[in-house]
């Protein structure tokens, strides 16, 4: 067993493997350095720091009794020397050592031996190249420096615009953060058509989009920042885009990250092709005696069979552990991931795991895609919201590649999502959705839950029964060809304003009335069916087919799902 164990970066990583591998090794001597002089805090916390869910900075660097995790705490609790304000600027692999240099002494250099090197050196936010991208009030959040620094501006009352550049994960919440607690009139700019591009497919990513619009978020999608410049002195700036310009006294950077790899490129580490340290099953890189794992490194997606960068603490922490079992002579594995995420917006809950409807396209499947909306709890429960789930599957073999969950019990969101995604890595058939066993109660759920009903809507999908649109290509399609004609299947009272909008484009034939009427079905031309949900559609879909009815499609998600994309229906 290896004696002297150096460990390159403390803040989620880092503290995982010497805190794992004191607790199953006593006697190794443990050290973990890092350049910052904060360590191991909850950096996922961030946004509710500043947002002012969590009152006190601290509350991200203590433990569940309240311990702040310092210098002291590891010495002290943990037995762990953890050197703080020192940068690892060299690794010698031949003499297993590593330069490091003291930030706060001059920078004076010295060397540390090792018998085995961690590498949770992180991923650093990327700044785009635009002018004017590193003015002093265009903001970074990665750590807690930039996070009080964000939070000092807004409460010495310098802030009441600000842009958010990037609608991932962390742009929304920095968004939601800044317009909850301090009421800042935020803007959130895009590249992509749609937000969450990375995590989720348009159907479903409006839903979100609409739900910080409703929160006053003004949202600006498909825009590309060209500049930034200062005006008022530097007290302010303008942001100038391809299509207009936005003032604002505050921007947010949430660009996306990049691995920090110098080092271990530097030392002839073998790096992949997403940018990331790689690193085998047992997290050891190209060299035996040197492990890595977290924001630094590629990882598997066990879907895709492709490499990809996936900067998350979930993964991080899992790692750790893997690593120091490894290090104290066991044998753990990680395997990769499903990419599995959740996120708060306001009150909503957003989850998703394994691949896209684009996503799984790319890497060379043939899908289908379930777009379920239904009620979260039993339809007769007071207070129950509507829930959208997409559920992807491959059309040749059935394997279900991918879900998306949105919904405003952000808990039950995670559940659906966590059950599908503790099945995807083996490669699971559809039928497995349908069955999936989960509890019931109404205050929780229907008695047929909403997974279930994806997974068996899937599977008319894929049996050729369910012949459908997604509501995004109904609305490009009808947009663009005047002769598509809809049949609305829900009461007069819901469809007389669109007969009246659209003419004979918009026809009404209640559900009930299907069966005796289905003759009045234009022969010509593409015909759609709708209703709320997207369940009586596929029903009179069903009841056309028995009477020989074969051409029409009917809209996944119905008029709810529409009206989100398209709020003039
Ligand atoms: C605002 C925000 C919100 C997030 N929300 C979530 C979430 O909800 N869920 C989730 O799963 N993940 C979330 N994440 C991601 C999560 O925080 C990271 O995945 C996790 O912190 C990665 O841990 P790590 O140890 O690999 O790297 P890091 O946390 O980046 O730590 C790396 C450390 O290494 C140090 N270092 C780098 N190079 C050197 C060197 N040469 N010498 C010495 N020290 C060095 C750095 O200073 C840094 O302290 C969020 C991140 C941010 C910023």
């Amino acid at each position: 067993m290896a004696k002297k164990i150096l460990i390159i970066g403390a803040v989620a990583l880092g503290p995982k493997v010497a805190c794992r591998l004191r607790r199953i090794n006593p006697d190794a001597q443990i050290t973990v350095l890092d350049r910052d002089s904060v360590i191991s805090y909850g950096g996922c916390g961030i946004p509710y720091y500043v947002g002012g869910d969590v009152a006190d900075i601290e509350g991200l660097r203590s433990t569940q009794s309240h311990a702040v995790r310092n210098q002291k705490f590891f010495k002290d609790i943990k037995g762990i020397d953890v050197i703080v304000e020192v940068e690892a600027i060299e690794i010698l692999r031949k003499e297993k050592q590593v330069r490091v240099r003291y930030l706060k002494e001059n920078n004076r250099e010295e060397l540390m031996d090792y018998d085995k090197l961690v590498i949770a050196t992180g991923a650093s936010p990327v700044r785009p190249p635009f002018p004017g991208s590193d003015l002093p009030n265009v903001c970074i959040v990665s750590n807690l420096h930039h996070a009080e620094n964000i939070k000092a501006k807004i409460a010495q009352g310098k802030v009441s615009k600000a842009v958010v550049i990037g609608a991932g994960a962390i742009g929304i919440e920095m968004a939601e953060a800044l317009t909850d607690l301090w009421g800042v009139e935020t803007t959130i700019i895009e590249m992509a058509d749609q937000v969450l591009p990375a995590a989720l497919g348009k159907n479903v990513a409006t839903v979100v989009q609409r739900q910080l619009e409703k929160h006053n978020v003004t949202v600006q999608l498909s825009e590309r920042v060209e500049k930034i410049v200062e005006k008022d002195g530097g007290e302010s700036m303008t942001i100038i885009t391809g299509h207009g310009e936005i003032d604002c006294d505050l921007v947010v950077l949430s660009t996306g990250v990049r691995p920090n790899t110098t080092l271990a490129q530097e030392a002839g580490l073998a790096i992949g092709s997403f940018g990331g340290i790689l690193v085998d099953r047992r997290m050891r890189t190209s060299d035996p005696n040197i492990y890595a794992g977290g924001d630094c490194t590629e990882i598997r997606n066990l879907i895709s069979g492709e490499n990809m960068t996936m900067p998350l603490g979930s993964l991080a922490n899992r790692q750790g552990r893997i690593i120091a079992t490894n290090i104290n002579g066991g044998s753990s594995h990680f395997k990769g991931t499903v990419g599995t995420f959740c996120m708060k917006v306001f009150e909503m809950g957003v989850a998703t795991s394994g691949l896209s409807y684009h996503q799984a396209i790319r890497v060379g499947y043939d899908p289908a895609i379930a777009i379920v909306s239904q009620a979260d709890r039993a339809h007769f429960y007071p207070e129950s919201e509507v829930m959208y789930i997409t559920l992807i599957a491959d059309k040749k073999t059935r394997r279900i590649l991918g879900i998306e969950a949105v919904g405003k019990m952000g808990d039950a969101v995670k559940a659906r999502v966590d059950a599908v995604a503790a099945m995807l890595e083996y490669g699971v058939e559809v039928d497995k959705v349908c069955d999936l066993e989960t509890g019931y109660a109404p205050p929780y759920a229907s008695a047929m839950d909403i997974i279930n009903n994806a997974g068996n809507t899937l599977d008319n999908i894929l049996d050729g029964r369910n012949k459908n649109i997604s509501p995004v290509c109904f609305l490009e399609e009808f947009k663009e060809d005047p002769n598509i004609r809809v049949i609305d299947v829900r009461e007069k009272v819901q469809v007389e304003k669109l007969v009246e909008k659209y003419g004979d484009r918009w026809i009404h034939i209640p559900q009930e009335e299907m069966r005796s009427r289905y003759n009045e079905i234009p022969t010509e031309g593409q015909v759609f069916l709708v209703c709320d949900t997207g369940t009586r559609s596929y029903e009179a879909q069903v009841v056309l087919v028995a009477n020989g009815v074969t051409h029409t499609r009917h809209i996944q998600g119905g008029m709810s799902l529409i009206k989100v994309h398209d709020p003039d229906f």
